[in-house]
This record gives C-alpha cells, structure tokens and sequence, in this order.
C-alpha cells in the first residue's frame, strides 16, 4: 500500500468565520466568491448553494453599495457556509455588512487608507467578534508603499498588512487573517514566506487575477501548492476567470491531492494512453470525469486504455476499468470483477462505485463471479498480446528503421 507522507505545518492562532475554524491546526479550508450581484438575492444564493456542493467552505460577496449590504441581510441566515463581505473604497459599507449581519470582512489596506476608518471597522468588529482578512494586493497597493520600495514587491505586500495590523492593535482587535496576493507566482510566494516569518495570524492563499483555465489553474496551483508544501497557509482561493465553481473545486481537489484534507469526491486516475490503448481513454476518461462529478464517492477509480496492463498499472485503485478486445474489464483492487461491452464502460463504473460506497470493496469482490471474470480477461489479454505482441508501440520496428538510415 502506498503512504501519504504527511508534512509539518506552521504554527498559526485560530480564529472563527463563524463555525468554520480557520488556522491553529484546523483543517485548510476552501474559499471563493460569489459573481452574482450581491443585491441579487435568489441568484446569489444559487450561487452559494452550489459553491457549498463543490466543497466550498467559506464565501465571499461583494459588498460595494447599499443595495449589496441589504442583500447580505437576507443572504447572510440563508446561507449554507459563512458569508464575508468584501469591501474596497468605502469603510461604511464594512459597517452596513456588519448590519446585515456577515460572519467576515476582507478589508483591502490600499483602497481603505484613513486611519479613524480603519480603527473604526476593527472596533466594531471587536465587539462583533467578526474577523477581518487583510486582503493585500499587489495591484492596488499604496501608492506610498509602491515609491518606498520601489514598485511592487514582496517587502511592500507585507509592510502593508503589518501597517493595517497596527491600526488593528491601537484598539485592541486580533481577530485577523491575511492575504498578501499577486498575479506573479514567484513574487507571491516570497511575499507570503516574509509573512510567515513575522506575524503568526492564519494565512489565506491566492494568487490573484490568474486567469482563464487551464493557465489559471497551473499558476494559481503552482503558488499555492508551493506554499502549503512548506506548511504556509490555513485557507485557500482559486481566483480564476470562470465559473466559481470551478475554483471551489479546484481547491477542494488540491487540498485532497496533498493528503490536507479528507478526500469527498472521485480521485479519478488515468493512464495517459499509449499504442496498446484499445479504446479513446481521453473521451471515456472524461465521460467518467463527468458521470462523476459531484457525487461524493471517497473512492479512487482508474480508467486505463488496455487489459494487458491496466489492472496491474492500477492495482491500488479500488475500482477501475481497462478496455480490451471490444469489451471493458473491471477490477477491485486488481482482482478482475466483470466484464461488460465497451459501450457500457461508465455506466458500470457508477454503479460499482456505488455499490462500493455503500458497502466496501471486499463486498463487491465477494458478490463477482471472479473465476468467470478472470477466465474471460485472460482470454482477452491472450488474443491482444496474439495481435499485437508485447512490442505495442512498434519499438523493435522502428530500431531496425533507424539502423537502417544511420547506416
Ligand atoms: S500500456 Fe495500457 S494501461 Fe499502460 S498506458 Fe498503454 S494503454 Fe494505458
């Protein structure tokens, strides 16, 4: 069996965005943001509702206008997961959410600059016990800042927060997370290990603006992966140009892939295809990708281009299918299960993993016909290596070509 190494994390306080714990050990959470007008009631809790099936954790609203504050009045108590309003220029729209009653804010220092301001926000915070995201961006950093060090720099991110993080003390309020995001992967990473050396608040990750999948998903990935590998990091967001639940799901994908939380969804393994494949593993891998979806299936299933070796390639996955001769063999944890026509490939993927779900793999080995199964898959395996022998991808020919024209 393959272990999950696990690796340390940094020590952080902990604070509540309502009962979801952020920091101090608790489990990483997944956060995004809501694309609907805030003042969009309906829609907005559409939104949410599906952000939350995703495996979003934490949500985020705009909260730029009156219209917004009172919408969050009627989102907030319906809502599945927390609600933080997010606030740029004006500091009375922070209080108007903190009326209709958010969990959280997220501040951004370099859009909210007066001091009484600030203060203000963090008191009424304070006796709210509501607390605030430092949300920094390399974007829209002080301009102060940016002539101090001379642009946008890792130095300037954090230097933002710890000043934002001085208003806060002069009233007493800690209730605090930070972010310190750039659209630069590299610069985003320096910025958040700075901060990780001087402030032990949670960190919340995000490479910002990071665009269009799949280069969204690489860069955003790329930053935030890197960090929590070094144990930086107590919530995450996907900013990415699409529909945000896709970033929810991202997230939740890359927290399960690093072994930080516990898995909800399908692992869907495929193998990447090569001269043996008998069927289109791209077209049924994606098939599957999509009969899966959301159903929480905490299973690892593989879909694998041949019977000759698929099953042994993905001996650990507790169910998986490899295509041969025209038909589809299923496998529990590489023991041939059954064999059904190409054409119903998914459809009995789904319903094993079901099956499998409910009452564990050793079950569904038990009610197969393993001997039948084994029996037609060797027969299989046999007339495949028959056709195409154990040279798929044509190597032996393609050496005597090239010995051929070098000579
Ligand atoms: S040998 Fe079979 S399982 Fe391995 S990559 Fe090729 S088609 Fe896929």
């Amino acid at each position: 069996m393959s272990q999950t190494p696990a690796f340390g994390r940094r020590n952080t306080k902990q604070i509540h965005v309502g009962k979801v714990a952020v920091g101090g050990g608790a489990p990483i959470t997944v956060q995004s943001m809501t694309t609907t007008k805030t003042a969009d009631v309906q829609g907005t809790l559409e939104q949410i509702y599906a952000l939350a099936a995703a495996g979003c954790d934490i949500v985020r609203c705009t909260c730029n206008e009156p219209e917004a504050a009172e919408g969050l009045a009627h989102i907030v108590p319906r809502s599945p997961i927390p609600v933080i309003a997010d606030i740029h220029h004006q500091y009375k729209m922070a209080l108007a959410a903190l009326d209709a009653g958010v969990q959280g804010l997220r501040l951004n220092p370099g859009n909210i600059r007066r001091p009484e301001h600030i203060k203000a926000v963090a008191q009424e915070c304070k006796d709210r016990n509501v607390p605030i995201r430092i949300g920094v961006n390399g974007g829209s950093l002080d301009p102060s800042l940016y002539e101090k060090h001379g642009g946008i720099t890792a130095g300037a991110m954090v230097e933002s927060a710890l000043q934002e993080i001085a208003y806060f003390d002069e009233v007493g309020f800690d209730l605090v997370k930070i972010s310190v995001k750039a659209s630069n992967v590299p610069l985003m990473v320096e910025a958040y290990r700075q901060l990780s050396l001087v402030t032990d608040y949670p960190l919340h990750l995000g490479v910002t603006e990071a665009g269009p999948p799949p280069a969204g998903l690489v860069k955003a990935t790329a930053g935030i992966a890197a960090l929590l590998l070094e144990g930086i990091g107590d919530t995450i967001r996907y900013s990415l140009t699409a529909d945000p639940v896709e970033e929810a799901r991202a997230g939740r994908q890359l927290l399960e892939a690093l072994g930080l939380r516990e898995r909800k969804n399908v692992d869907l393994i495929a193998c990447p295809s090569c001269g043996r494949a008998e069927v289109d593993v791209i077209d049924v891998a994606k098939r599957a990708m999509d009969a899966f979806a959301d159903r929480k299936l905490p299973l690892q299933i593989a879909v694998m281009g041949c019977v000759v070796n698929g099953p042994g390639e993905a001996r650990e996955a507790d169910l998986g299918i490899a295509a041969g001769n025209k038909r589809g063999h299923l496998f529990v944890k590489g023991i041939n299960v059954a064999v059904v026509p190409e054409s119903e490939m998914v459809e009995a993927l789904v319903e094993w993993a079901e099956f499998i779900n409910e009452h564990g793999t050793e079950a569904a080995i038990a009610r197969a016909d393993v001997a039948k199964a084994e029996r037609e898959a060797r027969l299989d395996r046999g007339t495949l290596l028959d056709e195409k022998g154990d040279d798929a991808n044509r190597a032996s020919e393609k050496i005597v070509e090239i010995r051929k024209r070098m000579q």
